[in-house]
């Protein structure tokens, strides 16, 4: 079993553990063993080979994966990633999480994930072209708007879902917007998507600052990651008077305690392709961008960065997870004790599916609605599960991460009771 995926298992036991203590104190939560159990374990695994003819003329074969987590509360949901570390037990951790995601804040979806290994970085546009749409033609059987609709994740991006959309509906014979999402808005896009999941953080954000009363002149931020989920975040917490003292990328970090100019790093990284070597700022590390002494540090790059053996160095009081799984459960433990509070990816980046869901229901419906519909009703939505886990915190005495897979639990297995196995 992979390191990521023994982290979902563990977490699963963990939040069996905490509802039997919560029950033995007069809690009622429903736990059948057995319901549970049917979350160990993925549906459906997809591992496919892929030949792609390179510009060269060369053939490359990539290995490409879909995993279907769990569907009993709607159709799996969840992103395709691009990357060279990409594995099944990777994209199995990612499904798993996606299954929770959606029922933590309350859409009708289940979790799946997708994902190639490679490096886009080394191909070209047209060859990234022919290996999207080799990957659709491998698992159209198995995705649709009513079985499967993915959508963008690390080095994937509306132009991909361009060519997975066009893809599938050349197989289907007709127009299938609704098959993926974070699509261009030219092809059934929604307004607020390619933001979504930065701005659904920024609500968690916001209302956990209120709830610890934490004044915005003291909340410096650091973000490690700045592609769509970490950039977005920088520029919604900058242009909203936060101090972004940090921010980094795959090639490293920059510090600046004055707080950075956010749209002017944008433009550095537009020109140069690194944050690296901004004016005024100091180069430091992505290690070091995890340790610096802000109010709260926000991981938004790949999972598996906050561990046992760098939890200590931890300095910050609220650790937002942007990224999916960026802080191990054993870390979790850790800082809780230290007094950290972690908000769970679940909830935290949950506002990119969220958005997802409201692009598939104006698809499914051909009709748009205006930006500002989009941040209410997912402001909203975030707001609601907020709320909620925030409520268990305190009525249990237990982390952010052990309540929201409460809540995510008790929505999946009363369906699938209902449902019946
Ligand atoms: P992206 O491809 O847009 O950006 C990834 C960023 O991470 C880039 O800036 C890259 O330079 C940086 N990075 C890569 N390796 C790094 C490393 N070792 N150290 C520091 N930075 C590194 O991807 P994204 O969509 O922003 O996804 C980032 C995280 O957010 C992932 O965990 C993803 O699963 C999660 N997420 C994304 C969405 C979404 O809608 N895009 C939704 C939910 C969760």
């Amino acid at each position: 079993m992979s390191d990521a995926y023994k982290q979902c298992m563990e977490q699963l036991d963990k939040t069996c553990e905490v509802i039997k203590e919560i029950n033995k104190k007069g809690g009622e939560f429903d736990l059948v063993q057995g319901e549970v159990d049917v979350l160990r374990n993925p549906k459906r695994v997809i591992e496919v080979s892929m030949p792609v003819r390179m510009d060269n003329g060369e053939v490359r074969v990539f290995t490409g994966y879909r995993v279907q987590h769990n569907d009993v509360r709607g159709p799996y949901k969840g992103g395709i990633r691009f990357h060279p570390q990409v594995d099944l037990g990777e994209v199995k951790s990612l499904a798993f999480w996606m299954t929770f995601k959606c029922a933590v804040v309350d859409i009708p979806f289940g979790g799946g994930k997708g994902g190639i290994t490679v490096n886009p970085k080394e191909l070209s546009e047209s060859e990234l072209e022919r290996l999207t749409r080799s990957y659709v033609r491998a698992i159209s059987k198995n995705v649709g708007p009513h079985k499967d609709i993915p959508a963008p994740d690390v080095y994937t991006n509306a132009q991909t879902m361009a060519w997975f959309m066009d893809e599938f509906s050349r197989i289907q014979g007709q127009n299938e917007p609704a098959v993926i999402t974070g699509k261009p808005l030219e092809l059934g896009g929604s307004l607020g998507r390619d933001t979504a999941t930065a701005q659904g953080g920024f609500y968690v954000f916001e209302n956990i600052l209120s709830k610890m009363r934490i004044k915005k002149g003291e909340t410096t931020v650091a973000i490690q990651g700045f592609g769509n989920a970490g950039m977005h975040f920088a520029k919604i917490a900058h242009n909203s008077g936060f101090t972004v003292q940090a921010v980094s990328d795959s090639k490293g970090g920059i510090f600046l305690e004055d707080g950075l100019d956010i749209e002017a790093v944008i433009r550095h990284k537009t020109e140069t392709g690194s944050v690296q070597d901004f004016p005024a700022a100091q180069n430091i590390s992505n290690e070091a961008v995890l340790a610096l002494d802000v109010k709260v540090l926000v991981p938004a790059a790949l999972e598996g960065v906050i561990t046992h053996a760098n939890a200590d160095d931890v300095k910050a009081k609220i650790i937002l997870e942007l990224a999916n799984g960026p802080v191990t459960i054993e870390a979790g433990e850790e800082l809780f004790k230290k007094k950290v509070m972690v908000v769970p990816d679940i909830l935290a980046n949950a506002g990119g599916v969220v958005v997802s869901y409201f692009e598939w229901v104006q698809n499914l419906r051909n009709y748009y609605w205006p930006k500002q519909k989009v941040e209410q009703r997912l402001k909203q939505k975030i707001d609601d599960a907020t709320d909620l886990v925030w409520m268990q915190v305190q009525d249990y005495d237990i982390n952010m991460r052990t309540a929201a897979y409460i809540i995510a639990m008790e929505r999946i297995t009363r369906a699938l009771k209902l449902r019946g196995i």
